[in-house]
């Protein structure tokens, strides 16, 4: 089974793409959405972030996300603590998940890729990519921030012109109607 991964900046549309491949019959697996729901869920990490955070950090069981952002997003220490603990147990429910699905090849979305040295466990690599205005105006929308607080998170992510050339397939999201051609494309070269 092949992995394949599906990465890009934020609202560049890996979302949206991702829920593409699955209304293609693909399996999907979201390591942002696995790694939010681990946290609020699994024991052993609610205990482990706890011990690292402080146990103010959760609010009868809930992770004050905006607290740990506040505190990982200046930290570069801290958010390494916070990825030790969150990206091998999304890797294990990632293996996990894995072995229970059939197919040629699963897409794996993750926000996060070559920034942690996981390019490796990956087949091939897609990038999704947008122009900045677009991606800002669509993470406004979505998540109802200020652009100050769009460009903030863009400002720490990984610059697209590094990783470009290291991804397989390049999307290209400006118009959506021609994203489920591009998934198309790179479904027939996956497809059994
Ligand atoms: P990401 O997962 O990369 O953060 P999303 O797929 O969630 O990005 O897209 C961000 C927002 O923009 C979503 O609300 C989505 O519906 C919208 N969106 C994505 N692509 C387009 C597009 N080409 N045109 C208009 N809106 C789009």
């Amino acid at each position: 089974m092949k992995v394949v991964g599906l990465t890009g900046g934020i609202g560049s549309g890996k979302s949206t793409v991702l829920n593409l491949f699955k209304k293609l019959g693909v399996s999907v697996y979201s390591a942002d959405k696995s790694a939010k729901y681990l946290i609020n869920t699994d024991e052993n990490i609610i205990k482990l972030i706890k011990d690292s955070f402080g146990s103010n950090i959760y609010y009868h069981n809930t992770l004050d996300s905006k607290l740990l952002s506040k505190i990982v997003f200046n930290d570069t220490q801290k958010l390494n603590i916070l990825n030790s603990i969150v990206h091998p147990a999304v890797e294990k429910d990632f293996q996990a998940f894995l072995s229970n699905v059939e197919g040629c090849y699963v897409v794996k979305e993750a926000a996060i890729i070559f920034e942690i040295g996981s390019e490796n466990k990956y087949d091939s690599i897609i990038l999704v990519k947008s122009p900045i205005e677009d991606r800002i105006k669509r993470v406004i929308k979505r998540d109802k921030i200020s652009r100050s607080q769009v460009l903030k998170v863009i400002d720490n992510q990984i610059d697209e012109s590094l990783i470009t050339e290291k991804c397989d397939y390049i999307i290209n999201n400006t118009d959506i109607e021609y994203l489920n051609k591009d998934v198309m494309d790179i479904h027939d070269k996956f497809k059994c």
